[in-house]
């Protein structure tokens, strides 16, 4: 099936952008590389009368260093960009490697991480990494800039804070302390994950501050705050210790649903595999891509 006719706009400045979002309100869409919009406008579950094609903006192109060590990332960075980018390889190479395992080749190129994570459909990867590295957005509306946490940007399943008119202008990753690792896992049978987790360890004492993300398996990634807790400080064999005694119930804790991907009950199982295996990525006892 076609979409529905609409009115192509492409305008090169944010700022033209965000006007053309506030004029038409829910009549537009900001549209990236297309591979999540396109198909739903094609089903017609979606119909636009404008679309605001964003792919000539190039201030939102583009991954810069911040100058804590963190990184700057263009929303229309694609995933395929991100897996290959000097920057991101040599200060986050684990989000290198989950890009790289993003979908296929032909949404890799032409995907990019503001689509991702501004389409807010669960099944994805970036989010539970991001939200474990304390990622902010920066959205330019009819107001001017503002920014948030992504962890409370996204709301829940294709549900973000996104206000109408917004765009996504970047997302910024903060720098991270010397020592600091990360490690992630996700699997499934199908497109798109079933269950993902992020780990990122921060030094602390004889161990780390450890972050464990759980994307994919409800609206919005997941923290599994109390194994988190419990492994807080310990040096690295007594956590991974921790965790394994205590993976199974937390995971049973985790909201989950039965659907296409797998028994809720399935998932929670692979939630307690792959927190154990993301934590030894990010400690070098597994390589870091699986
Ligand atoms: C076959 C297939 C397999 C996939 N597998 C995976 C997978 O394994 N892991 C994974 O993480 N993801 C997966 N995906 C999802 C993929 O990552 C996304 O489709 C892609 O990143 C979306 O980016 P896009 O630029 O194409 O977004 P678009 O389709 O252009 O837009 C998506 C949504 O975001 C909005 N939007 C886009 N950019 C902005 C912006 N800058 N500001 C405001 N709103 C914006 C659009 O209005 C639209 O609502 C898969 C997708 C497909 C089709």
């Amino acid at each position: 099936m076609l979409p529905r006719r609409f009115n192509l706009h492409r305008p090169d400045r944010i700022e033209d952008a965000v006007a053309l979002l506030a004029e038409h309100g829910d009549d537009a869409s900001p549209y990236a590389g297309g591979t999540e919009l396109l198909i739903a406008m094609k089903a017609r579950v979606l119909s636009y009368a404008h679309i605001v094609d964003l792919k000539g903006i190039a201030a939102l192109r583009g991954v810069s260093a911040r100058s804590d060590g963190g990184l700057i990332i263009g929303a229309l960075t694609t995933h395929h960009e991100l897996a290959n980018h000097s920057l991101v390889l040599e200060r986050l190479p684990a989000y290198a490697l989950l890009s790289a395992n993003v979908a296929n080749i032909r949404v890799r190129a032409a995907g990019t991480l503001g689509g991702n994570l501004c389409f807010a459909e669960p099944h994805a990867d970036p989010p539970a990494m991001l939200c474990a590295l304390n990622a902010e957005l920066v959205l330019a509306g009819p107001g001017g800039e503002r920014r948030m946490l992504l962890a409370e940007f996204i709301l829940g399943e294709l549900s973000t804070a996104r206000a109408t008119g917004e765009v996504l202008v970047r997302i910024e990753v903060p720098g991270l302390p010397a020592g600091t690792r990360a490690g992630y896992r996700a699997f499934g049978h199908l497109e798109r994950p079933a269950v993902g987790v992020a780990a990122v360890a921060l030094p602390l004492g004889k161990g780390f501050d450890w972050r464990l993300r759980v994307g994919s398996i409800c609206g919005r990634p997941t923290a599994l705050a109390g194994l988190e807790k419990a492994m807080r400080g310990l040096p690295e064999a007594d956590a991974l210790a921790v965790l394994a005694e205590g993976a199974e119930q937390a995971a049973a804790a985790v909201e989950a649903d039965d659907d296409i991907r797998g028994s809720a009950e399935y998932k929670r199982h692979l939630v307690g595999v792959l927190a154990r295996r993301a934590a030894r990525a990010a400690l070098g006892m597994e390589a870091l891509a699986a």
